[in-house]
C-alpha cells in the first residue's frame, strides 16, 4: 500500500477527472467533528473518538447515525458538514458529486425540509465559492416509509423546486422492508413527471428482483449498488441494452458482507458483460475509504488498465446528474488524462 509505485498510482488517480454518484451526506461524519459537537452539547460519546467508527453491528451503526444526525441540529453544523464533504471530494480529485440525503434520519429538522435544504445548500455554496467541486442533491425516501409519506415528500420537492435538488432516491434495507417497488411507484412517477431524475438503491440488500422493480416500477435512471444483477443473465442484458448505469461501492459491499472479499466482488464481471459501472464510496468517513482508494482497489484486484479506468471514470461523469456544462468540462479533461 505504501510502496512508492502505489503512491504514484494514488496521485495519478487523484488527477483522473471523475464524478461520484453514490455518496451519502450521512456517511460523511468525521469523528473529530462529532467529538467537538458532542462536547459543546454536553453529550457523552459511546466510546473514545479513535474507536467511534468501530461498529459492533447494524444496531450500533444505526445508533451512531442517530447520535450524529441529532447533533447536526443547527444551520451552522449542517453547513459545516456539507462543506467538509466538498473538501473530501476535492482531496480525491472528484469534479462533481450527486449527494444522497435522507430526511428521515435528521430528527431535529422534521417538518422543516426547506430550512434543512437551505443549511446544506449554504455549506455547498460556500465550498463552490472557495473552488471546491459542485454538488447536486438526491433526496431519499426510506424503504420502510408508507406510500402516502413518499408522495408527500415528492409533493414538497415539486412545490419547492429547489435548484440544488436534482433527483429522488430511495435507500434503506430491502431485506427487512421486503418488496417495496409497487408502494413507491406513484411517488417516483410524480417525481419523473416533475423533471426530477430517479436513482434507486437495489440489488444489494435485495437480489435481482429489486433491480427489476427499480427499472420497471420506479423508472430508475441509475441504480445505486445493483451488484446482485450478476445473478440474472436477462437482467444483465437489459441493463446493458438500456444503458442503465450502476453506482457501485466495492468497500461498502465487503464491509456489509454482500461479498466475502474484493476478489469475489462482481464489478469486473458486470463491466465485462457490457453494463455501465462507476466506482463510488457510499459512506466514506464511516468506512474509512476515499474515492481514489476505491479506484486503486479495483485496479490492483482486477488489473484494470488506464483505458478501463478512463472508461469507468467516463461512466461516472455521464451517469451523474450534473449540468451539461459541468459534464462536458470533465469529459474534455478526461481525454487528456
Ligand atoms: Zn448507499
Amino acid at each position: 500500500m505504501n510502496s512508492p509505485s502505489s503512491n504514484d498510482d494514488l496521485d495519478r488517480l487523484r488527477a483522473l477527472p471523475k464524478a461520484e454518484v453514490h455518496l451519502h451526506l450521512e456517511g460523511c461524519f468525521e469523528p473529530s467533528v462529532i467529538e467537538q459537537w458532542a462536547k459543546s452539547e454536553g453529550v457523552v460519546l459511546p466510546r473514545p473518538r479513535e474507536d467511534l467508527l468501530k461498529f459492533s453491528g447494524l444496531a450500533d451503526f444505526l445508533g451512531f447515525l442517530d447520535l450524529a444526525c441529532g447533533l447536526a441540529s443547527t444551520r451552522e453544523r449542517l453547513a459545516e458538514l456539507s462543506y467538509g464533504l466538498s473538501r473530501r471530494l476535492a482531496e480525491s480529485g472528484t469534479g462533481y458529486a450527486d449527494v444522497i440525503i435522507n430526511p428521515t434520519h435528521w430528527h431535529s429538522w422534521q417538518g422543516r425540509l426547506r430550512e434543512m435544504l437551505d443549511a446544506i445548500d449554504a455549506g455547498f455554496t460556500a465550498a463552490e465559492q472557495d473552488g471546491l467541486p459542485a454538488v447536486g442533491l438526491c433526496i431519499s425516501l426510506l424503504r420502510t416509509q408508507s406510500a402516502d409519506a413518499a408522495i408527500e415528500l415528492v409533493s414538497s420537492l415539486v412545490s419547492l423546486r429547489y435548484p440544488r435538488v436534482v433527483a429522488l432516491s430511495v435507500d434503506g434495507n430491502e431485506a427487512t422492508a421486503g418488496r417495496t417497488g409497487p408502494r413507491f411507484a406513484e411517488a417516483f412517477r410524480r417525481a419523473g413527471d416533475a423533471g426530477l431524475r430517479r436513482t434507486v438503491h437495489a440489488g444489494e440488500s435485495s437480489g435481482p428482483e429489486g433491480v427489476w422493480d427499480a427499472i420497471d416500477l420506479l423508472g430508475a435512471d441509475r441504480i445505486d449498488h445493483g451488484v446482485r444483477a450478476i445473478e440474472d443473465a436477462s437482467l444483465l442484458a437489459t441493463l446493458a441494452e438500456r444503458a442503465i448505469p450502476l453506482g457501485i461501492c466495492p468497500t461498502s459491499n465487503i464491509a456489509l458482507g454482500v461479498y466475502p472479499s474484493i476478489q469475489e466482488h462482481p464489478i469486473e464481471r458486470l463491466r465485462a458483460a457490457g453494463v455501465l459501472v462507476s466506482v463510488n464510496t457510499d459512506d466514506p468517513a464511516l468506512l474509512s475509504t476515499s474515492l481514489v482508494r476505491e479506484y486503486q482497489l479495483c485496479r490492483s484486484t482486477f488489473g484494470w488498465s488506464d483505458e478501463i479506468t478512463k472508461a469507468v471514470a467516463r461512466t461516472s461523469i455521464e451517469s451523474s446528474f450534473a449540468t451539461d456544462d459541468v459534464k462536458s468540462k470533465l469529459l474534455d479533461a478526461l481525454t487528456g488524462w
